[in-house]
């Protein structure tokens, strides 16, 4: 049985007009598929003007609370959308996280799905009922709201599609791929055809949110068939699969840039064994992720610590410090909500020299000042203020000369040497 999962993301379903047509496009797709799910999310800036309600009311809303919220903005497109395809004559039938089976830990507004029991909408699908999926949440052991964590609805569709074992799962954006860098900030930024998964997981976690980075890891690990294309043109959009020996040969894929994070600094601690213990230990039961971590040279058995976190729980992050800090005795604590990170993504870096070097000269061309490196083997990061986010992945962009196929790419298609 070929099943296809559809995911249609906000703007996709953003008005009454969109919603029809993704309606049409849905009925197309069941042409070609014995089964079809359709995933969507809330329309395109409802999540966020929820998310601004709750804060309205209280700033420190109770996670639980927000969920509840929060996952309403798919009922909506759920409903509509099945409408939408029974007035054109065809069945479908709208099904919340909970009624479709995603179960989920308990860590509200970013839950992980600890299992998919979908089965009972097999028989449906068998007879041409199109499943109409809410996109981004799920139920617990308890029976209580979750969601999947911001741009959760790809996660959601990619677990379905491997809970179902689908031929393909389908991502549907408004933009016709992945590209080497987020076009709405690089207009010479070049659609990929092809981007492997571990690349594709790195350019997802340091911003690119044209996937989420758990709906990546999820296809990989379940060998899920994923691409993502455009609603609204035709294309052969971009498929996110295993690495090959080609890939290894480009250097950098893509550039990624985030907004989302804060640094915390710690003056003058006691450089002493236990201490970045503690202070990580009591960030980490409370969930918050911690990126990139600096410890400075110590000066009379004191030093510095640097960490970043996503900026939305920075000011949570300084309040759990506050009773660490009065006992290991940090001089001074800082919070700095005005920065940004670049990130150079590649399969070749780990086996290419001289590949950090060349990114902070093309910083430093532009005058940009580099606050904070991290590197794995197939990225390299740097934290830099915030204003200076968009020129430098416009700088980074043009010395990977990222705007041109990659010469092993050309020589593979046999076209080497044609300039673009
Ligand atoms: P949806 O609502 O369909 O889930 P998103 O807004 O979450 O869509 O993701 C699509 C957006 O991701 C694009 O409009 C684009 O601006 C942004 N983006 C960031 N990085 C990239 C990239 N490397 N390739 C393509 N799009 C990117
Ligand atoms: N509506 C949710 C969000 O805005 C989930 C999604 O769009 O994927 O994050
Ligand atoms: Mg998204």
């Amino acid at each position: 049985m070929r099943i296809i999962v559809q995911k249609y993301g906000g703007t996709s379903v953003g008005d009454v007009e969109r919603i029809k047509m993704v309606a049409r496009k849905s009925i197309q797709a069941l042409q070609r598929a014995d089964g079809l799910v359709v995933v969507v999310s809330a329309m395109a800036g409802e999540t966020n003007k929820l998310v601004d309600l709750a804060h309205q009311i209280n700033p420190r809303a109770d996670e639980r609370e927000l969920d509840m919220l929060l996952s309403t903005g798919e009922r909506v497109t759920i409903a509509l959308l099945a409408m939408a395809i029974q007035a054109l004559g065809y069945q479908a039938r709208s099904f919340t996280g909970r009624q479709v089976g995603i179960v989920t830990d308990s860590t509200y507004t970013k839950a992980r799905i600890k299992r998919v029991e979908c089965d009972h909408i097999m028989d449906l699908l068998r007879q041409g009922t199109i499943a109409v999926v809410a996109g981004f949440q799920g139920i617990d052991e308890k029976q209580q709201v979750t969601t999947l964590g911001r741009g959760g609805s790809d996660l959601t569709a990619v677990a379905l599609a491997a809970a179902l074992k689908a031929d393909i799962c389908e991502i549907y954006t408004d933009v016709d791929g992945v590209y080497t860098t987020d076009p709405s900030i690089e207009p010479k930024a070049r659609r990929l055809s092809r981007i492997s998964h571990d690349e594709m997981l790195e350019m997802a976690s340091l911003g690119a949110k044209v996937l989420q980075a758990r709906c990546v890891e999820f296809a990989k690990r379940h060998n899920v068939p994923l691409v993502v294309k455009s609603t609204f043109e035709e294309g052969e959009g971009t498929l996110i699969t295993r690495e090959d020996a080609d890939m290894e040969q480009v250097v950098v894929a893509g550039v990624a840039c985030s907004r989302d994070l804060a640094r915390i600094t710690l003056h003058e601690v006691a450089d002493r064994p236990g201490i970045a213990a503690r202070i990580f230990n009591a960030i980490a039961a409370k969930n918050i992720v911690v990126d990139m971590i600096i410890q400075n040279i110590s000066e009379h058995g004191l030093t510095d610590i640097s960490f970043t976190v996503p900026r939305s729980e920075g000011r949570r992050a300084l309040e759990l410090l506050a009773p660490v800090v009065e006992e290991i005795g940090a001089a001074e604590t800082k919070l700095n909500e005005t920065i940004a990170r670049v990130s150079i993504v590649g399969l070749g870096i780990r086996s290419h020299q001289g590949v950090a070097a060349k990114m902070f000269e093309a910083l430093s061309r532009e005058g940009i000042n580099i606050l904070m490196i991290s590197t794995s083997e197939i990225k390299i990061s740097c934290v830099i203020e915030e204003a200076y986010m968009e020129r430098a992945v416009r700088a980074l962009h043009a010395a990977f000369e990222l705007d041109r196929e990659p010469t092993a790419v050309r020589a593979r298609a046999g076209t080497a040497g044609t300039a673009r």
